[in-house]
């Protein structure tokens, strides 16, 4: 077994914190971060770049769109251009009058699903990509590792 930290050889290993992420260090090491609460990895924690980086894109994956932030009047001006009423679009889309009247309150956000049927039948779009900026990773900043071994000298 080798220090993640130091990467020196130690019978025992700890879990721990360090600068957000987590580590399996010698007990030397271990005084440099927090007592990990779970162990719930069962492979060995890996710290590489190309992790993260994967990691990075797989929540810009799945959180690319939303939608808009008006949507309830957006689905309200163009049902009131197509000339429905609640209760026509309601049986479009599969919902009651009431249903209908709580998305354009945006009391109830639709599903995704429902969303897009909405889209379909009143021809307008009601999702927005996510800017990348709202949801960019936060690096970790300060204390490299390099740092934390210097800085013991
Ligand atoms: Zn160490």
């Amino acid at each position: 077994m080798r220090c993640e930290l130091c990467g020196k050889e130690a019978d025992r290993l700890q879990r721990v914190i360090i600068e957000g992420t987590e580590m399996m260090v010698c007990s030397s090491c271990a005084a440099y971060g927090k007592p990990a609460p779970t162990p719930k990895a069962k492979k060995p924690v890996s710290i590489s770049p190309s992790k993260k980086e994967y990691y990075t894109r797989d929540i810009f994956e799945k959180m690319n769109k939303e939608l808009v932030p008006d949507w309830g009047t957006k689905i309200m001006k163009a049902r009131e251009q197509k000339g429905l009423s609640r209760q026509q679009l309601g049986a479009m889309i599969g919902e009651k009058t009431n249903t209908v009247a709580k998305i354009e309150n945006q009391e109830l956000r639709p599903s995704d699903e429902k969303a897009k049927k909405i889209e379909k039948v009143l021809g307008i779009v009601l999702f927005q990509d996510v800017k990348p900026a709202i949801i960019k990773k936060k690096k970790v900043r300060g204390l490299t590792i390099g740092d934390l071994l210097k800085k013991d000298e």
